[in-house]
């Protein structure tokens, strides 16, 4: 497999897929230009090392052919200006006007194609198309972790159309190296701590998980499935009936393959879902009606904090209770405190998933961390043990 890092591009146009799928408000202007930023160091490397960049990507959900809410002329200004290089616009991503266009690229040049996504062929993962697409590139370089899930064209068909000439860009090669600190070859003990309101969205991957971790740390809402299934009172509490067996049986395995499964034993329990409910601390499994679980309670961080500071690999997706509401965000800001101090002391910590990463940010602790996925479903169908299309593709899998 070639590596970007020692790829010779002199002369050569790479064809490079990038997630600039970025939120923008309604007068154009991007609210959060996060993803073009993360893709700067590949294009750069191109065009720094005497080859030229023809950029490609989807933005946003056009229904069926172009629309100018979501061309790429809304983007192109502002990429320019972050890479320092004006960038040129193709009126389309595949044809022959766009195919000249890439041919008389200078070394050092910059073209953008048009909206994947205004051929519904992308999606379907249509072979013509990813041909068609390929004859704007030297060679492919795959730097959309947030797409690598899907089997489209310009993410994993188009792979074939260059056998020898296909390589991870740094981003997600760094998302894959971090990954698979954690999933393949951890420094032990490996943690997971699995937060979010429901067992239900998370259960594949803590299936996976459970042939993997050491220590399994389970908060926020599934814990009252857990504690039901175990006959004891939720109250109000958010609880998912059809999956007290799944709970069980979550519990059977851990056991069975030695992991130690930590829960929350106590709780803040409020008498509305609301950031200044009356609050009470109570025992996990005896919570009265007309109260709900909404936070770890100071036993349980207790645990929590014990089990991650003496942790080598942590990985975390999910907020332990309700973090929006400080009155409940103490449980979820102490496993995050707990982590920059894991890490600080050599560990190494993934933050990952929309929530964890809002709640990283929220208090501030990003910066303490080793890394963190922005990813959303490409990282959780990761770890829940899949192979990814976008991955495979450049892997030759
Ligand atoms: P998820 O998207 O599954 O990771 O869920 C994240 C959401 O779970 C956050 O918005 C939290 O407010 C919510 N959450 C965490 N703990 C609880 C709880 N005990 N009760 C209800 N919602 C919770």
């Amino acid at each position: 497999m070639q590596r970007i890092s020692n790829y010779d591009f002199t002369g050569k146009r790479a064809l490079i897929r990038v997630d600039f799928n970025v939120p923008m408000n309604e007068n154009f202007e991007i609210t959060d230009d996060t993803r073009i930023r993360a893709a700067l160091p590949t294009i750069k490397k191109v065009i720094e090392s005497g080859g030229s960049a023809v950029i490609m990507s989807h933005f946003g959900r056009p229904k069926s052919g172009p629309e100018d809410k979501f061309s790429m002329r809304h983007l192109v200004g502002h990429f320019s200006k972050l890479l320092g290089v004006d960038v040129k616009l193709a009126p389309d991503c595949i044809g022959e006007e766009v195919k000249s266009m890439s041919n008389a690229l200078k070394p050092g040049e910059v073209l953008l194609l048009e909206n994947l996504r205004f051929h519904s062929e992308e999606t379907k993962g249509d072979e013509e198309f990813a041909k068609k697409l390929a004859e704007n590139g030297d060679c492919w370089v795959n730097d959309a972790f947030g797409t690598a899930h899907r089997a489209h064209a310009s993410t994993a068909v188009i792979a074939k159309f260059f056998p020898n000439d296909k390589m991870f860009g740094y981003l997600i090669e760094s998302e894959v190296e971090s990954l698979d600190k954690v999933i393949k070859n951890p420094s032990r003990p490996l943690t997971a701590i699995m937060g979010g309101a429901k067992v239900s969205s998370k259960i594949t991957i803590i299936e996976n998980l459970l042939d993997k971790v050491d220590n399994l740390i389970l908060g926020g809402g599934m814990t009252y499935t857990f504690v039901k299934a175990n006959g004891g009172k939720v109250g109000g509490s958010i609880c998912e009936d059809d999956y007290l067996e799944t709970a069980k049986n979550i519990e059977k395995i851990a056991a069975e393959k030695g992991v130690n499964l930590i829960m929350a034993t106590d709780v803040v329990a409020a008498d509305a879902f609301s950031p200044d409910a009356n609050t009470q601390i109570i025992r996990a499994d005896a919570i009265p009606d007309g109260w709900e679980g909404l936070d770890a309670g100071p036993e349980s961080i207790a645990k929590f904090k014990e089990v991650i500071e003496n942790s080598g690999t942590i990985l975390w997706n999910g907020p332990v209770g309700v973090f929006e509401f400080d009155k409940f965000a103490v449980g979820s800001k102490a496993v995050g405190e707990a982590i920059v101090a894991a890490t600080k002391k050599g560990a190494f910590s993934l933050v990952g998933g929309g929530d964890s990463v809002a709640c990283v940010n929220k208090f501030g602790f990003a910066g303490g961390v080793s890394y963190i996925s922005t990813a959303g479903g490409a990282l959780l169908e990761y770890l829940e043990g899949k192979t990814l299309p976008g991955i495979a593709a450049v892997r030759g899998e």
